[in-house]
């Protein structure tokens, strides 16, 4: 192998070939990182192993490691989009490792904390709101985004559980402050359901009588946070009340799981929902225990402001 090898380079030297390969050497050996690992390892790196691994110390300096230019992760030039090189002394070998680059780290991240936000029927600028983007300007809704923050605080430093009934005007911003709070639970690694419940009750009222309404009803019933966004807005009827609402809210409280409520209605109209079914019948005692229910898991808490719907 030796022999070989010194046959080449001595037919290189003497070619055409063996200038280019000369410069491309050169070149190599040149490159600010290569130097800085052949440095830095100089004790046990001779020139036979940089012979020996010229490809290796090639490939490296041909990918970009810093890439300042880089706008983008689409934009990566790399062969492994998302990777960047580094050099490694294993034994007497030099090799090529791959790191994600901090572009893919922070896209890695933004997806990991996506996965922590489920939801149900939810728009996508729900999904993407945070608190560092909300107007301040309107005092009306200050004291709502102070708790929906105090809750998100309090949830990660003692798994508080009492959740939030936030109840104000229609287009306020109660469910993007739904969102805003999900997506900071999500950056400390909790993970929530927001579910649109008007949505929600018209899947599991086409589900009656499949076996899938019992494992749909569990998923919305056990998340580890629950967001019911827009309760009252749904069709009621004795079922839902009592069957789905019922089940749902009587599970967390036993179990200790916060939720967290939006509604147009505060808890008097709620009540007031709740409490004639589709026929007309008056069920206070059972509205009441619904609404008793929702006061245990959440504290009101009124949002005012303008309507953001253009
Ligand atoms: P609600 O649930 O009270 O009816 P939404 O949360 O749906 O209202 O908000 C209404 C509209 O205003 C949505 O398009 C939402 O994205 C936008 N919006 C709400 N709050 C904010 C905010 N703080 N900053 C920017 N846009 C907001
Ligand atoms: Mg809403």
């Amino acid at each position: 192998m030796e022999k070989i090898q010194n046959a080449l380079s001595q037919w290189a030297k003497k070619s055409s070939f063996g200038k280019r390969y000369e410069e491309m050497k050169q070149e190599v050996l040149n490159h600010p990182g290569v130097r800085q690992f052949l440095h830095s390892h100089s004790s046990k790196i001779t020139k036979e192993m940089v012979d020996r691994n010229l490809n290796t110390l090639y490939e490296y300096s041909s990918q970009s490691v810093h890439c300042t230019d880089c706008l983008t992760l689409d934009g990566c030039k790399n062969v492994m989009k998302g990777y960047h090189p580094r050099l490694e002394l294993v034994g007497d070998h030099i090799e090529v490792l791959y790191d994600h680059c901090p572009k893919m780290n922070l896209e890695l991240e933004r997806v990991n904390r996506a996965k922590l936000v489920q939801s149900f029927s939810v728009p996508k600028e729900i999904l993407s709101a945070r608190f560092e983007d909300i107007d301040l300007t309107e005092n009306d809704r200050l004291i709502a985004i102070r708790k929906a923050k105090n809750f998100t605080k309090s949830y990660v430093e003692n798994k508080t559980e009492k959740g939030l009934y936030l109840y104000g005007k229609f287009g306020v911003g109660k469910t993007y402050l739904l969102g805003a709070i999900a997506n900071e639970l999500a950056k400390n690694g909790v993970s929530s359901y927001i579910v649109h419940v008007p949505e929600l009750i018209r899947e599991l009222k086409n589900a009656i009588g499949e076996s899938t309404l019992e494992a749909k009803l569990n998923s919305v019933k056990t998340a580890k946070i629950l967001m019911l966004d827009d309760m009252g807005a749904e069709t009621l009827t004795n079922w839902v009340r009592d069957e789905i609402f019922g089940t749902i809210l009587q599970y967390r409280m036993l179990e200790k799981l916060p939720t967290l409520f939006t509604s147009n209605f505060d808890l008097v109209q709620l009540e007031h929902h709740f409490t004639f079914n589709q026929k007309g019948d008056q069920e206070d005692v059972k509205a009441g225990r619904l609404i008793d229910r929702i006061r245990a898991l959440s504290d009101p808490v009124p949002v005012g402001g303008l309507n953001r719907r253009g």
